[in-house]
């Protein structure tokens, strides 16, 4: 039987430490201090700072959501943005994605000061990636590597294959399984021969943004497999292509009318040794990372 990767506990023993330090850090008189900028409301995003706040007041950090109407210009973000990365208290911010389309959301991200930048986007923090030095890294991406450690897999030496480029996850979750000694592979869309890549996989990454891409064909048998898809599943007919006479998802998508799926076909999951399941995974580990990344913030901007 494969292991499951829990994901809810392992974000809480991730929480767990960072309240330690948060704890360690209030003895010499200092509290983290982050800030969301949320634009207008957008249902999804306002769940998901939601989450943020919460997770910041559980552990002990200054949380503060800004929420400038969806009208706000890109020069009264930059405004916003300048007065953050001024105050003192604040150690780390974070604009909420996506943004309204007039908003020059790169402009925005490139305005943070690297060293507040929570959600680790900003060139100097991928170049400092990049090149090996301390850096806040992106939050999915440094939760994938936290998934692997806490469950005590060895990533050194282990062939790691990335299916998908982005900047926020699939470049960085690459640049970090090489700094833990895996051998690299990264796929994307003009990759040729696709599953012939997967399948030498020892970890196989899926960040692709397409529900159950990954088939067990494309699968080797043993793999970890860490799906950092999130993609909702909203008909009968998309529902059945996944999980039909799955009980406990039938009740889920009768409850919802929607169900959550991978980039990882869930019949993939069973040939492998270990998987992240969706939801319930990587998904999790994100808050979790974001909190831990605010505290180095912290330490960091102070010399700690
Ligand atoms: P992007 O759309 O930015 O990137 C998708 C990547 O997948 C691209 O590099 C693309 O290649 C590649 N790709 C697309 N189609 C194929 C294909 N047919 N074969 C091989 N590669 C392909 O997505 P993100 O990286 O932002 O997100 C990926 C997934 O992770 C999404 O499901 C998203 O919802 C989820 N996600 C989850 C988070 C969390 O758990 N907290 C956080 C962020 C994202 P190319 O570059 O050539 O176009």
């Amino acid at each position: 039987m494969p292991e499951i990767l829990d994901g809810t506990a392992i974000a809480a023993a991730i929480k767990q430490d960072v309240k330690q330090e948060v704890e360690a850090l209030a003895a010499q008189g200092i509290k983290p201090g982050l800030a969301v900028i949320l634009v207008g409301n957008v249902a999804a995003s306002e769940i998901y700072v939601r989450n943020k706040a919460q997770a910041c007041e559980e552990i002990g950090i200054h949380g503060e959501v800004v929420t400038p109407p969806a009208t706000v210009t890109t020069e009264e973000m930059l405004q916003l943005i300048a007065d953050l990365n001024a105050r003192e208290d604040i150690d780390g911010i974070l604009v909420q994605l996506p943004l309204p389309k007039h908003i020059d959301s790169k402009r925005l991200l490139d305005a943070i000061a690297p060293e507040k930048d929570a959600d680790g986007f900003h060139p100097v923090n991928s170049g400092r990636l990049m090149a090996g030095r301390p850096a806040l890294a992106p939050c999915t991406p440094a939760g994938v590597i936290e998934v692997l450690k806490r469950a005590k897999i060895e990533i050194a030496g282990k062939h790691a294959v990335v299916v998908g480029r982005s900047d926020i996850v699939g470049k960085p979750a690459a640049m970090l399984l090489l700094h833990e000694n895996a051998t690299v592979t990264i796929c994307h869309s003009k990759t040729r021969n696709l599953g012939e890549v997967t399948r030498q996989a020892d970890i196989l990454v899926a960040a692709i943004g397409k529900p159950g891409f990954i088939t067990p064909e494309m699968v080797k048998p043993g793999a970890v497999l860490i799906d950092v898809g999130i993609n909702r599943l909203n008909t009968r007919e998309e529902f059945d292509l996944f999980f039909k006479g799955n009980a406990k998802r039938e009740a889920a998508f009768a409850k919802r009318g929607s169900v959550i799926v991978g980039d990882i076909h869930p019949a993939a999951f069973e040939i492998s040794s270990a998987y992240t399941p969706v939801p319930g995974g990587v998904g999790l580990l994100t808050v979790a990372m974001l909190m831990a990344n605010t505290v180095r913030a912290a330490k960091m901007r102070r010399g700690l």
